[in-house]
């Protein structure tokens, strides 16, 4: 049995997958893995989930990070996907109040493009409705002098009104991870840089998979009854490789978002605005940062290698002056970027933004289950239906629960509500204070970390560098790699702490202490060390490289 999510616990994890025959094995430690782990394994399967990179390295760390109702998919009258992702968004929430956060969204309405006022009121109470939201939030319509009032940076001769509507923010790799970790404490065997080369087969149904520990180069064999493909983008890859890709065939669109300086486009909160070519667009407020996005274009090149194109940010920079003019943005402004792949499930005809976001589960006579589509919102339903499918066809004879992760808190999550994270917030502040270190991490700490940052608090003074922001970013290390399976800095800056996006700055300034803790933690040679320096280096340029074209 190992107790701890820890790095230096990984050869005894990998020892358990190649001795140990499994009910379930998962691959993909996206938010779909993860959801179906944590489901299987706390209805009492016996589950292992491999993750060829590090845990949400795909899709999951490359959202908008709304846990969102997905407005537009009224506008495609996609009505029950409205109301079980709609609703979805308070459980979420109740299950990480400090991870999942209420967002009041603006939605501005243009004289020119878009829907008129009565449509826009009609449509929110049909969303409102759908999602159960509470007679509180439900949305509210502005007059023009309002919705100017709440973001006066709005393009003055185009307004005519608007609507505040409810929704949530949250960070998808850190909704990965802390479901993964959840998993992990109900007796799932998890591994991250374990790729999955192929299927073994017994009487022509899958037995197990063959798999290869990236870190060591060794392959390997790991047995399970049912397996499950929940590699998002790549899903169709491995139903090749099982023969089994026919009829419905994955559509991967591409969605980029780009990162400005919150004082260059100073948003006083979540906005939702159309571009010329009626494409929906969020600006989000995080920090020190706006981010924008996105754009959805058909994607046919490298899934591990997505990058933002000059197109991208030239799109995304021109809907922002429109309807921002003052802000007056240029691509020079852009501090960050991501890029990521919706799996999608085609539709002949459809364009990219026309295709539908529900998620559908495909079994192969071997016995292959695969799971696409869905959004980052609605994992916890995804996971019940594979579960519940699994549960069914196979383990029959089994005492298994009824899915109850409505009710599994994630780590750090013991709030009441969110008026209690607010408090906690404070409480952090104060104690950040006395530590001398700045309060104003006191916010970035507990949404990241939730109650896990009084761990941080309290171990910050094993560090006694004069420079206090350097001893806490030791700290998060520790603790990521301690209970967060950190394995590079790639997984700690990208993943974990989200800084390659979020704030560049205390990036480049604590790399070089970050690697030299890694070298010490993982006794890397220097050819190791090196090749991880690289590696970061190449993340900080690709995200910004489509300004050199
Ligand atoms: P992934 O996160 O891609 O996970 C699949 C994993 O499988 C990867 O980590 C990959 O490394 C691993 N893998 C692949 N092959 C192998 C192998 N052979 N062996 C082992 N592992 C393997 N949804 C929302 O609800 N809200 C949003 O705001 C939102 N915004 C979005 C914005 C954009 C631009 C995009 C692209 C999507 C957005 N979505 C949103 C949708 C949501 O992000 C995705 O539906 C979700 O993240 C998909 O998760 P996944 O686990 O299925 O796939």
């Amino acid at each position: 049995m190992v107790n701890q999510f820890s790095a230096f616990n990984r050869p005894a994890i990998l020892s358990l997958l190649q001795t140990e025959h499994f009910d379930l094995l998962i691959i993909g430690g996206g938010i779909t893995g993860a959801g179906i782990a944590l489901d299987a394994a706390s209805r009492g399967l016996k589950v292992a989930l491999v993750e060829k990179n590090d845990f949400a390295y795909g899709t999951s760390s490359r959202s908008t990070k709304l846990i969102h109702g997905g407005l537009r998919y009224l506008k495609q009258l996609e009505f029950g996907l409205v109301k079980e992702v709609g609703s979805e968004r308070a459980v979420v929430h109740k299950l990480a109040p400090h991870l999942v956060l209420p967002e009041k969204m603006l939605l501005p309405l243009s004289e020119k493009k878009g829907l008129g006022y009565w449509l826009t009121s009609i449509g929110l109470r049909i969303y409102d409705f759908l999602a159960g939201v509470k007679p509180e939030d439900q949305r509210k319509m502005l007059t023009r002098v309002q919705t100017l009032k709440h973001e006066p940076l709005l393009r003055k001769d185009d307004i005519k009104g608007g609507a505040i509507y409810a929704e949530y923010r949250t960070d998808d790799a850190r909704l990965t991870i802390e479901i993964i970790k959840k998993a992990f404490q109900f007796g799932a065997v998890i591994t991250s840089y374990c790729l999955t080369e192929d299927f073994v087969y017994a009487e022509g149904i899958i037995s197990g998979v063959r798999v290869r520990d990236v870190v060591s180069d060794t392959a390997f064999t790991i047995k399970s009854t049912v397996v499950v493909n929940a590699t998002g983008p790549w899903v169709d890859e491995l139903r090749e490789r099982n023969k089994s890709k026919k009829g419905k065939k994955l559509h991967l669109t591409k969605g980029v978002h780009i990162v400005l300086p919150h004082e260059k486009l100073p948003v006083q909160q979540a906005i939702y605005f159309d571009a010329d070519d009626g494409r929906m667009i969020f600006a989000i407020p995080r920090g020190v940062v706006t981010y924008v996005g996105t754009t959805d274009t058909t994607y046919e090149g490298d899934k591990d290698h997505v990058l933002t194109l000059p197109e991208d940010a030239a799109y995304l920079v021109q809907a922002i002056n429109i309807t921002f003019p003052t802000a007056g943005i240029s691509v020079n402004d852009i501090e960050s970027s991501w890029a990521g792949l919706r799996p999608l499930i085609h539709e002949e005809g459809k364009s990219a933004s026309e295709l539908s976001r529900k998620d559908e589960i495909f079994e192969s006579p071997t016995g292959l289950i695969s799971i696409a589509g869905g959004k980052l919102t609605g994992y916890r339903k995804m996971a019940e239906r594979v579960v519940d499918l699994v549960s069914e066809n196979y383990f029959s004879g089994k005492a298994l629960k009824a899915c109850y992760t409505k009710h599994i808190k994630l780590f750090g999550a013991e709030f009441g509500n969110a008026k209690d994270v607010n408090r906690y917030i404070t409480t952090i502040e104060e104690r950040l204070r006395l530590l001398n270190i700045s309060d104003h991490f006191g916010r970035y700490l507990v949404y990241n970390y939730g109650k896990q940052t009084d761990w941080l608090i309290e171990n910050i003074a094993n560090y006694p560098d004069p420079d206090r922001d350097q001893a806490l970013i030791k700290t998060e290390l520790d603790f990521t790699i301690n209970q967060e399976m950190v394995l590079t800095p790639l997984d700690f800056f990208v993943r974990r702490t989200g800084m390659l996006y979020f704030d560049r700055r205390r990036l480049e300034k604590y790399s070089a202490v970050a690697l030299d803790l890694f070298q010490k933690h993982f006794a890397w040679s220097d050819t190791v060390l090196n090749q991880q320096k690289q590696d970061l280096s190449l993340a900080l340029n690709e995200c910004l490289k489509f300004k050199n074209k």
